[in-house]
């Protein structure tokens, strides 16, 4: 059997060891520590636009922390980008609250802000003001923070942006994860940078990352004792794992570039071939790429989006539709949607491609004698 080629895997830069070792020295192997202010300094730092960040144990702690402290509570209704992966919906439930998803648009394939509003006027009319509006940046591709930002202000609902996919992303040069009230980013094992699991919540009002490290720590009053007066989460992130954040920023725009210079492989080589489609750029936006993705026209290409997974899968290639959307899930089926069904095309000819910075020009190969065996 040929070496597995993921569909990204974690891919360290060298000097994470150095840090993890120094909170090894130290005895820093708790979750706090100077590896965890120290990396909440650099994404500080990389995020820019007065950015506060709290280090968290995982990018879904953060969503489920974004909503406590949004005020979202049992009974409220959270509006909710449908194409996603679960983990953008499931902390709506984890607060009691009802997820009403909302459709993507063509050009991102993220939150429509047409339907977004049309979902608002009518929830409105229906007696429940949602409290929340959670758009995601799939695949790295920024979301129309624009439109929907004028929605928000309008309304005057709050948006709690999912950017676990979209670190070093940027419409207009402003990043990705400085849009929302509250922003979320992720650094699982697959994302673009890894602590092996780990996330973060961003705001550019402090008092909300305060509110966050409290929460995240047990919310613990001032006191000799323990002294509670709220209820708190244990959803800080180790210091061991900081330590590996902390190697991973040194090398994070070399990750994104060559994430990018992947997409253009695959565009390069696919382009131009009928009944193949690739989510291009909207002027102004930059994505990370984390995931190159394409869209293949099963009647115009000669096969399907399925004739190509199993391709690949036979040669060891892992590659995967893109995200089932939320309102088509057993688990979240019963909830309103308010779509014209694009995610759900979407879903049916959408495939991930191998993607990972680590990728050789050796797998490449291997991945395009797959494209050569079933274009032909
Ligand atoms: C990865 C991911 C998350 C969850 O992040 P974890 O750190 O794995 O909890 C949330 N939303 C989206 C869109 C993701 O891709």
């Amino acid at each position: 059997m040929k070496p597995k080629i993921w569909l990204s895997s974690p891919h360290m830069g060298g000097t994470e060891q150095q840090y993890v070792n120094e909170a090894f020295e130290t005895n820093w192997i708790a979750p706090l520590g100077p590896n965890v202010n120290g990396f909440e300094k650099d994404l500080e730092l990389f995020l820019g636009n007065d950015s506060h960040v709290a280090a968290l144990s995982s990018g879904t702690a953060g969503l489920h922390l974004g909503l406590v402290l949004l005020g979202v509570k049992a009974g409220d209704e959270v509006l909710c980008q449908s194409m996603t992966f679960s983990a953008t919906a499931n902390p709506i439930t984890y607060v009691g609250a009802t997820p009403i998803f909302v459709d993507s648009e063509k050009d991102t394939w993220n939150m429509s802000p047409v339907l977004l509003e049309e979902a608002i006027k009518d929830r409105i009319e229906k007696g429940n003001k949602p409290k929340a509006i959670i758009p995601v940046h799939l695949y790295g591709m920024p979301a129309k923070m624009g439109a929907l930002k004028v929605i928000s202000n309008h309304y005057k609902i709050p948006i709690l942006e999912d950017a676990a996919e979209a670190l070093g992303s940027s419409i207009d040069g402003r990043k990705c994860g400085t849009f929302g009230d509250i922003s979320i980013l992720s650094f699982n094992g697959n994302k673009i940078i890894t602590t092996s699991g780990g996330g973060a919540l961003v705001s550019q009002n402090e008092a909300i990352v305060k509110d966050a490290r409290f929460l995240a720590t047990q919310a613990r009053d001032e006191a000799p004792h323990y002294q509670h007066s709220k209820i708190g989460y244990n959803y800080r992130m180790s210091n061991l794992c900081a330590g590996v954040g902390r190697g991973q920023m040194e090398v994070l725009p070399a990750r994104i570039a060559k994430r990018r210079e992947i997409f253009d492989k695959y565009f390069e080589k696919l382009g131009n071939k009928k009944g193949i489609q690739f989510l291009e750029e909207p002027y102004w936006y930059f994505s990370n790429r984390w995931l190159t993705t394409i869209l293949i026209d099963p009647a115009e290409a000669g096969f399907s989006r399925e004739d190509l997974r199993l391709a690949l899968e036979k040669e060891n290639i892992e590659s995967r539709p893109l995200w089932k959307p939320m309102h088509m899930q057993p688990v979240f089926e019963q909830y309103p949607f308010y779509g014209d069904g694009t995610a759900e095309k979407l879903f049916q000819n959408g495939l991930c491609l191998p993607s990972g910075s680590n990728l050789e020009s050796a797998d490449l190969f291997r991945i395009f004698a797959v494209f050569d065996e079933v274009m032909r």
